[in-house]
């Protein structure tokens, strides 16, 4: 009678992702600064990472390769 109920629709749950912002689409983060604590979105244009604490306020303040690296070793 209750045969049915062992059709599970587990596969299709982990398509989505929560923590997609798609306004960060754009942006690439610097994992070893990221590690760190800090922002580490990395500007595509320049190259530059943001080395501002993790989720600060206002916009992002890229620094050049030399500091961002000074900060993962
Ligand atoms: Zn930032």
């Amino acid at each position: 009678m209750n045969s049915h109920e062992n059709s599970t629709s587990e596969t299709s749950r982990q398509a989505v992702r929560a923590d997609e912002r798609p306004d960060l689409r754009s942006v690439h983060v610097h994992e070893d600064v990221a590690r760190t604590g800090r922002c580490g979105n990395v500007h595509l244009a320049t190259g530059r990472t943001c080395i501002l604490p993790e989720r600060h306020h206002g916009s992002c303040d890229f620094v050049g390769p030399d500091d961002a690296n000074g900060l993962t070793e």
